[in-house]
Order: structure tokens, then C-alpha cells, then sequence
């Protein structure tokens, strides 16, 4: 079948020493630290098999991920920019919907012909992380497109307790094609799901909404606090064309954090109460802390969902006077956020649509990978015949 396969150099960088583990295994835990000169390669590989307890699934859509991005991308040194775990060379591709083609033994509710939505998550289920209600902390932790074969490609074998059924959303919108759509924007949206509402607790209803940075996992995190019932969403990006596509998608004002202090906006967007909930998701601590630390409401919480590998200094005792919380999350899985957003869609009380922005023919994916380096996007999705 054809796949586009990521391919880098194995060259450690001085200073780093790769662990035991790593070595046997080849996986680098922080590819960033690891692997150099990354190249994106459409080839021929074998067709999948799908093991016990794994479906074979032939591919109809994926997001073009900015992790991807990361991958196709390299910093002065040559080093790819992803910070997460790469074992080269492996297919790339994970926000994917799916056909079922063929079922394997141990397999107990998923039929040939039903749709799915896919988690990329490979968590191992059996660990201390995994069995605490942290399956996105797992130590032995795979991912789709990284550490396991991706769906960049004509065929993928998937794992049953890995995958949800996007039949009753196909039914409900009347359009298989819409479902396979929607649901590969799950991936993206569950990561901002998991930052909000799992590991920041969430905000009450009535609550001001903030957001930083809006590529796809912003853009996620304003149709969730719409859909959680924020009085106010304000959102702030720099790229006017991502500022567009986040107005379209229900924030009340949108603004361009380079031209007046974020904290200054939120004070008086929201008539000096502050934000009860602030998501950064544009992976700039350095500048973004500043604003975020003097914008808290009273109990407010913050969720860092970007990455940095910056220090950002933060004046802590605001944590103290406004009784503020900041939380971290990375990933998507466990917490319920799959079957929920799900439950959203087919309820259509998330509106994601205007997410996509544009579409590639599956041929076209190394087109599409170096369309998203424009960072101009809300979510590219490659679609397959
Ligand atoms: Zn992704
Ligand atoms: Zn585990």
C-alpha cells in the first residue's frame, strides 16, 4: 500500500545520552533530542495485519496534526522539533476516521463496514499511570504516526478498545462523509477536553472563557467553553488568518495580542472580574504568562496545553491572593473525552465545522504537510477515495 513515511537520522545530541531503553528499543523518548535531518518519504510498504483483538481499517480521512508539523520541521541543528516519542522509520498520521474492513479473533462489537474515530494514544492499560485514571502518563506510552504505524496511508490495524463508532453520528447528520470529517477533528479537540474539563476541573457555567493561541487546539478548547455554557469567550492569536477562523467559531472578541496587553482586554471585556478559565494553547509561556498571571478571576484556572522548552517566569503569589489554579495536561485519552465529544456532535451542540479550512486528496499529502508550515490553518484534512 502506499504510506508517507517519516525517516531522520539517529545522531543524539552532545549532552544528551540516550537511556538504556532507548537504545534497545530505538524509540527516543524526546525525538527533539534525538533525531536529525527528518525526511518525509511517499512508499511502498506491506499491507497491515490486524492482530488479536485489532480491526483492519481502510482510511477515509486525517488531520494534518501540528505535531506532524513538528515532524516535517527541523530546528538550526538539523533536529526535528517534536518533543514526544519517535521510533523512525514509521508512517506518519493520527487525527484519522476509518472504515472497518476485516475483524480478527477477540474483537466483540466492531462489524465490516461500520466508521470509527480513532484515539492515538497507545497506552498500555496495565500500568500504575494507566490503572490511576492517567493513561496519557504512560511510561510505555505509543503513538499513532510516531511510535506506530500511522494512518498516512491506504490501511491501518487498530486495536478495538482504541477505537469509538462513528455510525451514530453518520446517522444522526445523515451524511457518512460529514461523520468521517467531524470525527477526525476529535483527536485535536479531546486534547483541549482533557486540559479543561480532566485535569483543570473545568470552569462553571456562566464562567469567562479565555484562550491563547488559536490553531486547531484552540480553536478546540472556544467550541468546548461555548458548548460548556461560558458567558464570554475572548480569544488571542497573532496570525490574522487563524483570528478569522476562531470568530467564525463563536469567540465574542478576538484580538491580536501584540497590539494592546492581553490582561488589559480581559479586565475590561469582562468588566474586571477577570477569566474564570484560561487556556494557553499557543506554547508561548515567555509571553503569555505575564498577561495570564494579572487576568485571573478570583478561583480562575489556567491549563497549559502548548509547549515550550523555555522558562517562563510566573509571580506566583497570585496564586495566593486570587486563589488561582494552574494545571498541565498533554493528550487526549481517558477521561471520557472521546465518547463525549462525540455525544456533543451528535447532539450538533459543538460547532467545529469552520475548523477545517482546507482539504488534500490523500495523493497530495506531502503538499498538505508543508501547506501546514504556514501555521495560516485551522485543521488541513487529507481525504481518501
Ligand atoms: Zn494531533
Ligand atoms: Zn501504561
Amino acid at each position: 500500500m502506499k504510506a508517507i513515511v517519516l525517516d531522520a537520522e539517529w545522531a543524539p545530541r552532545p549532552g544528551y545520552t540516550p537511556s538504556p531503553r532507548e537504545l534497545q528499543s530505538r524509540k527516543a523518548t524526546m525525538a527533539s533530542q534525538v533525531l536529525r535531518h527528518p525526511r518525509f518519504v511517499p512508499m511502498e510498504v506491506p499491507d497491515p495485519t490486524p492482530a488479536h483483538g485489532q480491526v483492519l481499517l481502510k482510511v477515509r480521512a486525517c488531520g494534518v496534526c501540528g505535531s506532524d508539523t513538528h515532524c516535517y520541521e527541523h530546528d538550526a541543528d538539523g533536529y526535528v522539533l517534536f518533543s514526544g516519542p519517535v521510533r523512525v522509520p514509521v508512517t506518519v498520521g493520527h487525527e484519522y476516521t476509518a472504515e472497518v474492513l476485516e475483524v480478527a479473533p477477540g474483537v466483540r462489537n466492531l462489524r465490516p463496514g461500520m466508521l470509527v474515530a480513532a484515539e492515538g494514544m497507545l497506552y498500555c492499560g496495565v500500568c500504575e499511570a494507566c490503572r490511576t485514571g492517567h493513561p496519557n502518563q504512560c511510561p510505555d506510552l505509543d503513538m499513532v504516526g510516531f511510535s506506530s504505524p500511522g494512518a498516512y496511508a491506504e490501511y491501518i490495524a487498530a486495536s478495538e478498545r482504541f477505537l469509538w463508532s462513528l455510525d451514530p453520528l453518520a446517522e444522526r447528520l445523515g451524511s457518512a462523509d460529514r461523520a468521517l470529517e467531524l470525527g477526525a477533528l476529535i483527536e485535536p479537540i479531546a486534547c483541549s477536553y482533557n486540559g479543561m474539563f480532566v485535569s483543570a476541573g473545568g470552569f462553571a457555567p456562566g464562567g469567562n472563557v479565555v484562550v491563547f493561541g488559536c490553531g486547531p487546539i484552540g480553536l478546540g478548547a472556544i467550541a468546548l467553553a461555548r458548548a460548556a455554557g461560558a458567558a464570554s469567550v475572548l480569544a488571542f492569536e497573532t496570525i490574522p488568518e487563524r483570528r478569522a477562523v476562531a470568530e467564525a467559531m463563536g469567540a465574542d472578541g478576538v484580538y491580536d495580542p501584540r497590539e494592546a496587553p492581553a490582561a488589559e482586554i480581559i479586565r475590561d471585556r469582562t468588566r474586571g472580574w477577570g477569566a474564570d478559565m484560561m487556556v494557553e494553547a499557543a506554547g508561548a509561556a515567555v509571553q503569555t504568562m505575564p498577561q495570564i498571571e494579572r487576568a485571573f478571576a478570583p478561583g480562575g484556572k489556567m491549563v497549559y496545553l502548548g509547549r515550550t522548552g523555555l522558562r517562563a517566569p510566573v509571580m506566583l503569589d497570585v496564586l495566593v491572593t486570587q486563589a488561582a489554579s494552574i494545571a498541565g495536561a498533554r493528550g487526549h485519552a481517558g477521561g471520557g473525552c472521546f465518547p463525549r465529544i462525540l455525544r456533543l456532535m451528535e447532539a450538533e451542540r459543538l460547532h467545529v465545522e469552520p475548523m477545517i479550512t482546507r482539504r488534500f486528496p490523500f495523493a497530495r499529502t506531502l503538499e498538505a504537510v508543508a501547506t501546514s508550515c504556514d501555521r495560516t490553518d485551522g485543521k488541513i484534512l487529507l481525504r481518501y477515495d
